[in-house]
């Protein structure tokens, strides 16, 4: 039976409308497929409901029982290089794009290397590699003096709490992996990494960092099939888990019929109740259900 529309919570991670008939995947698309493939699906899903204004209709949820653990490996992990403090800026380095619709990001630049107006005069911010049929949004992007570039992911966060602890590291090297796939395809030259930064606006401050993510051929390949195994899977089946399940936003929205573990909210907002009329919350977990 179709459900009534209900818009989400808040505004999906990639904005950008998608072009009718388009079926790109985003970064945010393979973070959650990692995560759980039933999460990608329901989440595309109840993004497309939301700005066609179509009903969410159809089974949500794959049959079938759950996976043990994500058909994606990690990717490569073991030539990151974390940073702390104010990430690093040079004098002869120049912004030459910024997500337009970001606002929270920080003024890493003196009007005079900011060139991301001049990019955006030309062109739509949502970035498009046509190749691999990807599409998003870096919040940032940085010409070093010696002519590579970095796309530089923002997070309000710092890496070592609160949000981190619980989604891990290995989330946000895929988003930076995705980001250097889309630089490379919209400027035509390769990046050798790129950056997640670690603003820690929520604390003093003195747990501010980076994060630098190489993005060589083992990286590059690894991104590569992922996508593959992301457009061929047919049933994106659920991951249940206590990692996952508690911080799912499908799941704080009442839609996945698998959920395992109840909604907790990444500051422990409570689950949203019912809505399409499916229980947030089936089953026993570390919590005790209310
Ligand atoms: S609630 Fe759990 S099983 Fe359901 S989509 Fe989210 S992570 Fe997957």
């Amino acid at each position: 039976m179709a459900s009534p529309l209900v818009a989400p919570l808040s505004a999906p991670s990639v904005p950008s409308p998608l072009p009718p008939g388009n079926n790109h995947l985003s970064p945010h698309d393979i973070v959650t497929y990692f995560r759980c493939p039933q999460e990608m699906e329901i989440h595309r899903r109840q993004r497309e409901s939301w700005r066609s204004g179509r009903p969410l209709g159809g089974i949500l949820g794959a049959p079938g029982p759950g996976l043990l653990r994500s058909p994606l490996p990690p990717p490569p992990l073991d030539h990151l290089v974390v940073f702390q403090g104010r990430l690093d800026v040079f004098s002869g380095d120049t912004l030459i794009y910024e997500d337009p619709d970001e606002r929270n990001l920080p003024i890493l630049f003196p009007p005079a290397q900011n060139h991301a107006h001049a990019f955006l005069h030309d062109h739509a911010p949502l970035l498009h590699d046509p190749a691999w049929d990807l599409a998003g949004r870096p919040d940032l992007v940085i010409r070093r003096r010696d002519g590579s570039l970095v796309p530089v992911e923002y997070k309000e966060t710092h890496l070592w709490e609160r949000y981190h602890e619980v989604h891990g590291r290995v989330f946000d090297v895929i988003q930076a992996l995705a980001e250097c796939r889309l630089v490379e395809a919209t400027w035509q030259v390769r990046p050798r990494m790129g950056i997640v930064y670690y603003g820690d606006t929520q604390g003093d401050g003195t747990r501010e960092g980076w994060m630098e993510i190489p993005y060589g051929d083992r990286e590059r390949g690894w991104l590569e099939h992922a996508l593959t195994q992301i457009r061929k899977d047919p049933e994106r089946r659920p991951v249940p888990s206590d990692h996952t399940c508690p911080t799912c936003e499908v799941n704080r929205d009442g839609l996945c019929p698998s959920a395992k573990f109840r909604y907790e909210g990444l500051r422990g907002a409570g689950p949203r109740p019912g809505a399409y009329g499916i229980p947030p919350w089936r089953g026993p977990g570390r919590f005790p259900s209310s």
